[in-house]
């Protein structure tokens, strides 16, 4: 069973920009593709999951949610040789939707398009406690804050799968 990487996008991959709406302002977070593009090369599935509520709100249109998803899939396979799947959450906080993290659907989605189950050597990054916290509720038995270092995000999860 090969593990899973979930991983959050926005200031986690890319830079923040706060409800992400201008594909030309994707911007790749440095040493993120190479870390991840390890990472996979090394044998873990790679899922990208993100609450995109700016949707719900009406700060963007579901077309602006895709063609930065569209900028952020081509830029993170030009720079690490890997094509990410991407599962959003388009709803807001007051939906009640299962897929909003920290609830884990978002992840669970994902393992159910890859056809495995989430194992306990899966490990979930992202920059706030929800990311965390649905790693955590979908099974995963690591969960990293990312606070800036990809380096540093990336020997803790080799130093793991040693
Ligand atoms: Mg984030
Ligand atoms: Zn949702």
């Amino acid at each position: 069973m090969t593990p899973y990487l979930f991983l959050d996008r926005d200031a986690t991959l890319i830079r923040d920009t706060v409800y992400p709406r201008d594909p030309a302002a994707v911007e790749l977070l440095p040493g993120a593709a190479d870390a991840v593009g390890d990472l996979a090369r090394r044998g873990f599935t790679v899922a990208v999951v993100s609450n995109q509520s700016g949707v719900a709100r009406g700060f963007i249109t579901p077309d602006e949610a895709a063609a930065v998803d569209a900028r952020f899939v081509e830029l993170f396979a030009v720079a690490s040789g890997v094509t990410l799947a991407c599962w959003y959450c388009f709803h807001g906080p007051a939906d009640g939707c299962d897929c909003r993290k920290p609830k884990p659907g978002l992840l669970l989605q994902a393992a159910r398009h890859f056809g495995q189950p989430i194992g306990p050597r899966s490990v979930t990054v992202g920059d706030k406690p929800s990311d965390l916290d649905a790693g955590r509720a979908a099974g995963c038995g690591l969960t990293v804050l990312f606070e800036g270092d990809w380096p540093a995000v990336h020997a803790r999860i080799r130093e793991r799968l040693a």
